[in-house]
């Protein structure tokens, strides 16, 4: 029987992850399609590099786990440089947030590993850490990722296993009969396949929207600013994560990198414009919970964005609209995190529906309790 080919759409992390565990296995022919001259320009290059898996939905924790498990121990030649620094996040709450906070952080579905500790260890942890937290926890085996490192690894990896990927080449349409996938139309020409991944990020909710395979996925922009270093800094802290959308900030270049949490909902050609105005809302966060750094300069400040489904739920797998059509789409602030096991889920479902193997465990995907995808299995 010929290799079916497999088309996927975006080399940043998730289209990466899934280029790779698909070539790996040696039963497809992979072929990505990145529109820009790299794949880290939108927000696989632009995020906080956080590992954190004490999330609020219990599927988007086992997938965190899950990557967490494989960025400890990647298999052998994976990378040459270490894939993320374990110097423990702690997740933390004010009295106003703290009910929410309480129900999730402390549920064991969808919090593992996790230590709570009094405000005052926490300070003790983090000197320059203001009062007024209630309630803290410390996860000290997550951390920061090199997102470039792991990213790298994955493209290469793939390409190493005969994978095939084409920059500066945007999908521009697709073609299908008889409910099937047959190939996409892209800026340098037509690729048969008989699958196709959606990994385009911002853009993976209108990308099939003429072809009537839309998805009513939100991309919103979101500010980092990484101040000048200072010795007042360090670098070995752990990564501060204030609860109910306050602000997080960790170690970076010798400053602190910081954001305010801010979400604004764009269009996804707008999701690296920078919006100035944002920097009064992190000097109040700063003010209020790291007030020792009120009077550092920026370094460096940008934005990029998390694209996000109605109910926040990744939209991963097979869609019964079409066969041979995939996503790999709206993975919110958790797609680093989450890559590596959200890549082994997507390219376990097209195997399995190419070969005679074991379907994953579906994930759930739903639109105010309506299934946003319809998943085969
Ligand atoms: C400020 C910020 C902080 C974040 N912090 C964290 C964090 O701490 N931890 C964490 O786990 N996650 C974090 N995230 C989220 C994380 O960055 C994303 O979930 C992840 O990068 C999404 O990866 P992706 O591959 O889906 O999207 P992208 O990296 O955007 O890749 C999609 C690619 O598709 C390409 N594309 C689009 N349309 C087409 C087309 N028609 N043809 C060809 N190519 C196309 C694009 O050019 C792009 O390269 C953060 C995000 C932001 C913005």
């Amino acid at each position: 029987m010929p290799r079916p080919t497999v088309l996927v759409v975006g080399a940043g992390i998730a289209g990466a992850s899934t280029a790779w565990h698909l070539a790996r296995s040696g039963r497809v022919h992979v072929v990505v399609l990145e529109k820009e001259k790299s794949g880290d320009c939108h927000s696989t290059g632009r995020s906080a590099a956080i590992l954190r898996t004490a999330v609020e939905d219990a599927e988007t924790h086992d997938l965190a786990k899950k990557s967490l498990a494989f960025y400890q121990n990647p298999p052998r030649g994976f990378s040459e440089t270490p894939l993320y620094s374990a110097r423990g996040v702690i997740l933390a709450a004010d009295a106003t947030a703290d009910a929410d906070f309480q129900t999730w952080v402390n549920h064991p579905e969808t919090s593992v590993g996790g230590k709570a500790i009094s405000p005052q260890e926490a300070q003790a942890l983090v000197a320059p850490l203001a009062d007024g937290v209630t309630s803290a926890y410390l996860f000290p085996d997550e951390g920061t990722l090199d997102v470039s490192a792991v990213h790298q690894a994955f493209l290469m990896g793939a390409q190493k296993s005969g994978a095939k990927i084409h920059y500066e080449t945007a999908l521009t349409g697709i073609l299908s009969s008889d409910g099937v996938f047959r190939g996409a139309q892209s800026s340098h020409g037509f690729f048969p396949a008989e699958h196709l991944v959606v990994a385009a990020g911002g853009w993976a909710g209108t990308l099939l929207d003429e072809e009537g395979f839309g998805l009513p996925l939100v991309a919103k922009r979101r500010h980092l600013l990484v101040t000048e270093p200072s010795p007042q800094v360090d670098q070995n802290w752990p990564v501060v994560w204030i609860a109910g959308k306050e602000c997080y900030f960790r170690p970076e270049s010798g400053g602190l990198l910081i954001s305010a949490c801010d979400e604004a909902e764009v269009l996804p050609d707008q999701g690296s414009t920078v919006d100035f105005t944002v920097l009064d809302l992190l000097a109040q966060k700063v003010q209020r919970w790291i007030p020792d750094f009120s009077s550092l300069g920026a370094a460096h400040y940008w934005a990029g964005m998390r694209t996000f489904s109605p109910d926040g739920r990744f939209v991963l797998g097979p869609d019964k609209r079409l066969q041979g059509l995939h996503w790999a789409a709206a993975l919110g602030g958790h797609g680093v995190t989450c890559a590596p096991a959200i890549g082994q889920k997507v390219a376990a479902d097209i195997l399995a529906s190419c070969f005679d193997l074991e379907k994953p465990e579906p994930i759930k995907s739903h639109h105010e309790g309506q299934p946003v995808i319809e998943t085969e299995n």
